[in-house]
This record gives C-alpha cells, structure tokens and sequence, in this order.
C-alpha cells in the first residue's frame, strides 16, 4: 500500500493499555462494534489552515461544546472497512483506495472539506501500526475499522462548518454469522423511503442511518430483520437495505441483477461481486427492479437466490421477503450456490488464502 508515512502522525501511547489478558478475552469473542482498541487517530480541519494536527492517541470521549454544529445539524459522514489477518500472517486491507474516494465523494455532498487520499490511507496504517495486537486471527475475523468526520465548530447558525474533525476508531470484530451464512428475512417499506433523487442516498452519512431506524423498528415489528427500501419516487423499485446493496440470481439465463445507481450507496463489496460473478460465468445487469418482478420470479422460481452485500457481513443470503400483503421466498430460502459461492471467494481474497488477480489488496506493513 502507499500511503502517507505514519511518523507525520504524533504518537502519543496510550499511559494504561488493556492487558494482554484482557485484549485475549474480547478478542475471543469479540461480537461487533462493541469494544474498542486502545487507539484512535485524530485530524482538524479548519478553514483557511486545511488539514493539521493528526496524531495517533489514546481511545477516550471527545470534548465537545452543545452547540457544536453536527449536534444540530447533522454534518457528519463515515467509512466502514476491515483490517484482516492474511495466511502469510501479515495485516492485509481491501480497497483501501476506493473508501478514501467514497469518503471524498459523501464530503463534496455534504459541503465537508476532502481529505486527500494519502491521509486517509496514512490514518489507517498509522492506527492498525500501534494497534495490531487487535487485529483477530480467527476464521471469518477482522479489525472494522471506522473513519469518520464531523462539523465541530461551535456554531448554531445555518452553513457549511469551518472546522471539521476526522476520527478512526477501530473494533474487533467476529464472524458475522458463526455457522455459516444464514438467511436474513426483509420486511418491505411502503410506508418510508431512504432516499430520493437529489437527495443524499449516494452519500455515506449518518443522517440516512437516523431515518433508517423507524422502518428498521417497524422491519422487527413483524418479524423481519432487516428492512428493504424501495424508491422515493414510484414507490415499486428495489433500492437497498439499510447498509447493504441488493443481488437477484437468475441461474436460467446466468444473469445477476442489481439495482442501478443513483439513490443507492455504492458498494465497495457490490462493485467486487460484479467481477467475480463475471469471472464466474454470468452477466451482471444493473437496472430496476420492481418489488412485483421480485415476488413473482420467487414464486415461479425464475428467481433462484437473492443476496445482500456490504462489508459488516460480507455477503448474506436473503430467505423470507415481507409486507402486510405477502410473503414470498427466494430459491430454496437458504444460501444458494452463487452466494456461497462468491461469498467463500471474496473472503479467500480478503484474507489473502488465495491469489489476488484483481490488485485488491494491500498488505500494511
Ligand atoms: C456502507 C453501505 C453499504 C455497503 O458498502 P460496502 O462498501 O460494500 O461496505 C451499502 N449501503 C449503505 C447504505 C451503506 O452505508
């Protein structure tokens, strides 16, 4: 990987890390997104000066003033990714690259300042360089690692902020599903959207997560576990769960479809499957597609799997699809042998146990 050299970065240990006792007992069992490493990096942006101040610290609470801007106005975006340990026992990522210009593309959308690509890359070595002990080595297993930024000037009135301040923090994280890929059952919205044209849904920022929560509260209400989202505007066509992107498997004429995009988030994980499903023998097609084509193909079983995306679960396999009127299932309603398929296959690359034709990964050290 290039990236910025991790000594402009000040280092300043942390005075009492978490025994080796005690970093053992989370990382055997280390769930998600619930303990964090010892670390985190620090970079302040402010009008007229541009980036300066990064280091590399202790984890701890911010500091914050109440009338710091993205308390009110919601001025914040983020990254999701994962750190991996590679068969050749080094420390591998991902794409790197392609997170650093998404988070460059969500901060253009939301008047944010870009951080240049180096210092984005250069924050994850330098964060992954003082916590590598952190990284699991289990089958499955990853560091998630959470870039974000937010507006931090103290100011209440209506404008793009002058001072931001870009965090990565960095959390253990255990195989998503523990036997397997399971089936995760839908509930479809009629009810909310997540995005309209014009609107924010290409940007990753947490203001789509807040809106997504009532539908996600609504998903469980009847049983579901994850909510499907159709578009603002006909309110027919599949967009995408609330963090994850949409696959339809048709094994009859080779073909996966998956919505275009636009309003959708753009997957680093979707645009991977788009070469190894092409690598693996079918077309990809990006086009809409309407909940009625979904519940009718399942029930002729045109449709033979249907799969989510992202990078918190890899690839999942969708079974029962819901709303107050049906309810219909894909294939057999268990993982299908695409998805198991692709999904076995990226997971070989990421953790580097087979070759990488693509150039997808990086090694940090
Ligand atoms: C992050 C995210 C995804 C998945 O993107 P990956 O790059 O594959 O992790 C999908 N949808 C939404 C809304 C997201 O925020």
């Amino acid at each position: 990987m290039t990236g910025s050299d991790p000594s402009q970065f000040e280092v300043r240990p942390h005075p009492n890390p978490r025994s080796e006792a005690e970093r053992g007992a989370i990382l055997a069992n280390p769930g998600f997104g619930r303990d964090f490493t010892d670390h985190m990096v620090t970079i302040r942006y402010t009008e007229g000066k541009g980036w300066h101040s990064a280091e590399v610290g202790p984890f701890g609470p911010l500091s914050l003033s109440p009338a710091t801007a993205v308390l009110h106005y919601a001025q914040e975006i983020f990254e999701g990714m994962k750190a991996y340990h590679r068969a050749d026992g080094r420390i591998g990522l991902f794409r790197a690259e392609e997170n650093a210009a998404r988070f460059q593309r969500s901060a253009e959308r939301m008047a944010m300042p870009q951080l240049p690509t180096e210092l984005f890359l250069g924050s994850l070595r330098a964060l992954i360089d003082i916590d590598r002990a952190w990284v699991p080595e289990g089958e499955d297993t990853s560091l998630y690692l959470r870039p974000f930024m937010f507006a931090s000037e103290e100011f209440l009135g209506v404008r793009p902020a002058m001072e931001f301040t870009y965090c990565v923090i960095a959390s253990p994280a255990g195989a998503y599903f523990k036997s397997g890929p399971k089936p995760v059952s839908l509930w479809v919205s009629h009810e909310y959207t997540r995005a309209a044209p014009g609107g924010t849904g290409a940007a990753k920022c947490g203001g789509n997560y807040a809106t997504s929560l009532r539908p996600q509260a609504e998903a469980l209400e009847h049983g579901c576990e994850q909510v499907v989202f159709l578009d603002a505007v006909h309110r027919r066509y599949v967009d995408e769960l609330g963090g994850m992107n949409m696959f339809f498997v048709y094994e009859k004429d080779k073909t996966v479809v998956t919505p275009p995009l636009g309003t959708i988030l753009a997957g680093i994980t979707r645009d991977a499957i788009f070469t190894l499903a092409r690598d693996a023998g079918y077309e990809v097609v990006e086009r809409l597609y309407d909940i009625d084509e979904w519940r009718a193909d399942a029930e002729s079983g045109d449709l033979t799997e249907a799969f989510a995306c992202g990078t918190a679960a890899v690839i999942t396999p969708v079974g029962v699809v819901r709303d107050k009127d049906h309810e219909f299932s894909a294939g057999t309603g268990e993982a299908g042998p695409l998805t198991k398929r692709i999904r076995q296959n990226l997971l070989d690359i990421q953790h580097g146990k087979v070759a990488d034709p693509y150039g997808w990964t990086s090694v940090v050290d």
